[in-house]
């Protein structure tokens, strides 16, 4: 509220303009410590202060089926804000006892919902609680026979019934009281065949081992029960008979000695017939022995597989195979080398099928043909060795060295061409002439048989026509008895163009 101003003389005190606090309400205005009443006059004569006076709301507090109090105190039916308010229950109904309180309404948590007595602390609201009852547990009677598999004690078995826990009305089952299921033994389940022993024989119950029909072996006139089959054991003087070791193979196992008895069948260790065997098949088992390896080699060549094959001379069986592969490449490092001079040995390198590369002198050997140093034409020879056989023979050619054009002049409808004279391994020149680069139009070859010749006129040619010209050396040798020409690569070629 504003302040008042300019007043002198009587005032009449409004009415609370104020908001008032949680859970309080405007009770009086106070002056100078005295309380006034809204309406009321006061005489003004200096600056004066008013005061709002507040006072705490009380609440309703509402309580079905119990009451309400402060501590121990009487019933009380409202509270202000903050009161710590005891709930107490009233008496049960007939049959129920207390279960718990619900809040209706005022939002307030109990210090305990599930007590009879409990205590809350008052909102600034009303609150409304409700006391909620349940039936009075009862105290079980077990005397109902119920059969049910959750009150089995003790299953049946052959001959005795089930035992079960009684049971209440109320479905609970004891811990203690049992009563038995009558007719529920199982009755014994005796098989058709029959038990034996060295002295009876009788059918048993497959589940509790019970015997029945129990009686002695009827043998009649034999050593066999004509009952049960059993076979009577009669002593007899064993007529043991040696059976001889057998030696191991590489194809199969040996067997050490033993005797057989010729009476009863059985078989023992020893001539006296005190150590018996009884598992023959696994006694006295001698290992196979090892197989004799022996090995053939069927070589690889050039154009077939080899083979190594180990196996065993006694029993001819092949024991592991191991290709070969062929030797498929068989190369000189270099086939076409140019005179220089000197002896040439080009290098041979041989791979088998799967790359891999065979070892001179080892896997082969090579012979080089004779001199090797002069233009001509070499053989070179492979022999194969070790895990190969086969020859196989390459060759290599020396050609003379090459020349240069020194000139070119052109004429009428021809040039000439002059050109380095090569001095040794040369028998002659060749010079090639023709209309584009390739030396394919128009072409034109002329040989100069004469080592010495260092020029020719190259004539009948086109008017005014480029012509591109190039020379190589040659040297006639004998190969087999046939002359041969060998040449040498082409020089640079060079450009004339003819004159009209
Ligand atoms: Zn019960
Ligand atoms: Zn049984
Ligand atoms: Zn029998
Ligand atoms: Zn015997
Ligand atoms: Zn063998």
């Amino acid at each position: 509220m504003a302040d008042v101003t300019g007043i002198s003389g009587k005032y009449t005190l409004p009415a609370n303009g104020f908001t008032a606090p949680a859970g309080k309400q405007f009770k009086a205005w106070s002056v100078g410590g005295v309380e006034k009443v809204v309406g009321d006059k006061i005489t003004v004569t200096a600056n004066t202060t008013v005061t709002a006076v507040w006072e705490a709301v009380e609440y309703n507090v509402t309580v079905t089926g119990g009451t309400a109090s402060v501590g121990a105190g009487t019933p009380i039916t409202k509270a202000t804000m903050g009161t710590t308010v005891t709930l107490t229950a009233g008496a049960a109904p007939s049959g129920k006892v207390f279960d718990k309180w619900e809040v209706v309404s005022g939002g307030i948590t109990l210090a305990d919902a599930n007590s009879a007595t409990t205590t809350f602390t008052m909102p600034a609201s009303a609150v409304s609680v409700k006391a909620t009852y349940k039936n009075a547990p009862h105290t079980h009677t077990y005397n109902q026979e119920t059969v049910k598999p959750e009150a089995l004690k003790t299953p049946a078995d052959c001959t005795s019934n089930a035992v079960y826990f009684k049971s209440c009305s109320c479905g609970a089952i004891s811990t203690t009281d049992t009563f038995v299921a009558m007719n529920t033994a199982l009755g014994h389940a005796y098989g058709s065949d029959w038990k034996y022993d060295s002295t009876n024989h009788w059918h048993e119950c497959s589940r509790c081992h019970d015997k029945k029909d129990e009686a002695a072996h009827d043998y009649g006139s034999d050593n066999v029960c004509d009952t049960c089959g059993y076979y009577k054991t009669v002593p007899h003087t064993h007529n043991l008979t040696l059976v001889a070791a057998k030696a191991a193979t590489c194809t199969e196992g040996g067997k050490e000695a033993y005797y057989k008895c010729e009476g009863c069948g059985k078989f023992y260790e020893d001539v006296l017939g005190t150590k018996e065997i009884t598992d023959l098949a696994s006694w006295g088992n001698i290992a196979k022995i090892a197989h004799t390896t022996k090995q053939t080699v069927t070589k690889a060549t050039p154009t077939a597989n080899g083979k190594i094959v180990n196996y065993c001379s006694v029993c001819k069986k092949t024991l592991s195979t191991t290709v070969i592969p062929k030797a498929s490449s068989i190369k000189l490092k270099a086939t076409s080398l140019t005179y220089n001079g000197k002896v040439r040995t080009p290098k041979v390198i041989v791979n088998d099928r799967t790359g891999k590369t065979l070892v001179k002198n080892t896997d082969y050997t090579v012979s080089y043909a004779k001199g090797r140093k002069y233009v001509g034409k070499y053989a070179v020879k492979i022999t194969f060795k070790g895990k190969y056989s086969g020859t196989k023979t390459l060759y290599f050619t020396i050609k003379p060295k090459a020349t240069s054009i020194s000139s070119l002049k052109a004429g009428s409808k021809k040039f000439t061409v002059k050109w380095k004279k090569q001095a040794t391994q040369t028998t002659g020149y060749q010079v090639q002439v023709a209309t584009n680069k390739k030396f394919k139009k128009n072409k034109k070859t002329v040989t100069i048989k004469k080592q010495k010749t260092t020029k020719t006129t190259v004539k009948k040619l086109k008017a005014k026509k480029k012509y591109y010209v190039r020379v190589c050396t040659y040297k006639t040798v004998k190969i087999n008895g046939k002359s041969i020409r060998i040449y040498s690569g082409w020089s640079k070629t060079k450009t004339v163009t003819t004159k009209k």
